[in-house]
């Protein structure tokens, strides 16, 4: 019998993440203090963040960085996620190519972003930090956060957009659960929130006006940092164990992927999927090595929030205050209003400063997938594999079947990787105006 899930010893887990910035070719472009318009340094960034993770965010040199020890040991509570072969899914679309995916939604938060709270929560606990905030789409970030920072003993606040916390009632249950305190953005609580809603009475909220909301509380309150789910490059960092594990798991399975595709935020959950396997053609292009193999990596992004397709390149805020550095990447601009779509992960307005470059010299592509698409994608996925899929992840499902259809076409026996990144169990609303009819399919 062909064997459909392929799991890690805990021996054979990483020890050291992969920081793709030390073999890139062109480095990302510096961030820029807004003010002066000068780099900046790590210095400047550990205002805001944990010194490590400033440090690691600038980091051009090492390519491998270490684990530290207790964060390895827990990443081992749920550590290695299964790589699973979707053969059902294959028969039902009667496609020639094979399908696996990497089951990150396997973890008692339901996604991937642990990845990153637990080290980000660790280097701030090392550095004597108590309280740490940040901002929460649909809430996998916040309930991954609120949990990792208790176990650290720091308290955690949580700006979580409002329309998210409408749409998923759950997950702010789910971080209260875990002793996080959760406000709805645009709030009244921050000098950011009141100017939005003075502008905007009925603003949704977004990921923007949630991470002004959080910054501006970790630069007003001493031994207060800001953490990021997503966007900036020490998160990417961390989550290349998904990428690291991976490798070795589609070794076992006896295959390499031709295409490689994860759904796109800011970027954190494809970073850390594609970026070891991207190493091997960086290596190539770099004359470092010859025995590579050239991938076709996809970033599936919403058709009504496409900043990869559709953006521009250029310096912008990360928040819609303009808090942030100016981050040099592709945007939709950081005013934009992404469309209420139940992909909450997926409302944001930029793409992380490292994958914009790779995008930018031609090493990934983006994808635009309609909502009602990603939903039928999700639907498929869900009653053959037996998983119910995160509306987020379903874009990545949507561009996994995409491509297997066009193999089933010219009769290809492609190799197609994808990254799950979460499960959508507190997502039923979604399903259920999507089984129902009520979903709408914005666009651009
Ligand atoms: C946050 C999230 C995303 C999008 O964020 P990235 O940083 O782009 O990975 C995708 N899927 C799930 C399940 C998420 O929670």
């Amino acid at each position: 019998m062909k064997q459909k899930r392929f799991i890690l010893d805990e021996s054979e887990l990483p020890r050291q993440w992969y920081n793709i910035q030390a073999e890139m070719i062109n480095k990302p472009m510096p961030l820029l203090n807004p003010a002066t318009k000068e780099p900046l340094n790590a210095d400047d960034l550990a205002h805001i963040f944990a010194a490590e993770c400033a440090r690691q965010e600038l980091d051009m040199e090492h390519a491998w960085i270490d684990i530290p020890e207790e964060v390895q040991r827990r990443y081992r509570y749920y550590r290695s996620t299964p790589l699973v072969r979707a053969y059902a899914l294959e028969e039902a679309l009667g496609t020639p190519a094979h399908i696996y995916f990497k089951n990150e939604s396997v973890n008692p938060l339901g996604s991937h972003k642990l990845n990153s709270a637990i080290p980000q929560c660790y280097y701030c606990k090392q550095e004597g930090v108590t309280n740490v905030t940040t901002e929460t789409g649909a809430g996998q970030w916040g309930a991954a956060l609120s949990y990792a920072a208790k176990t650290f003993g720091l308290e955690c606040a949580v700006y979580q957009v409002k329309i998210s916390m409408q749409q998923k009632p759950y997950r702010s249950s789910i971080m209260r659960t875990f002793g996080a305190t959760v406000t709805g953005s645009p709030s009244m609580s921050t000098r950011a929130g009141k100017d939005i809603i003075t502008a905007d009475p009925n603003h949704p909220g977004s990921l923007g006006t949630a991470i002004s909301e959080a910054v501006e509380l970790a630069t007003t309150t001493p031994n207060c940092k800001y953490t990021l789910g997503s966007v900036m490059s020490h998160v990417s960092l961390h989550q290349t164990v998904i990428g690291l594990e991976a490798e070795k798991q589609m070794e076992m399975a006896g295959e390499y992927p031709d295409i490689v595709i994860a759904c796109f935020g800011g970027g954190s959950n494809f970073s850390g999927l594609a970026f070891p396997f991207m190493r091997h053609q960086l290596q190539m292009v770099n004359g470092k090595s010859s025995n590579g193999k050239w991938i076709d990596f996809i970033a599936a992004e919403p058709a009504s929030c496409p900043k990869l397709t559709k953006g521009k390149f250029e310096y912008d805020f990360g928040d819609t205050a303009g808090y942030t550095p100016l981050l040099p990447m592709f945007t939709l601009g950081h005013n934009f209003k992404p469309a209420n779509i139940h992909a909450g992960g997926l409302r944001y307005h930029g793409a992380g400063v490292i994958v914009s470059q790779l995008l930018k010299d031609g090493y990934m592509r983006g994808m635009d997938i309609p909502q009602l698409e990603s939903f039928d994608a999700g639907l498929l996925f869900a009653r053959t594999e037996g998983i119910i899929p995160a509306p987020e992840s379903c874009h990545a499902i949507a561009a996994t079947i995409r491509e297997a259809k066009k193999c089933k076409e010219t009769g290809e026996e492609k190799v197609i990787l994808f990254n799950l990144s979460g499960h959508g169990l507190i997502d039923m609303t979604a399903y259920d105006s999507f089984l129902n009819g009520d979903l709408a399919n914005p666009v651009f």
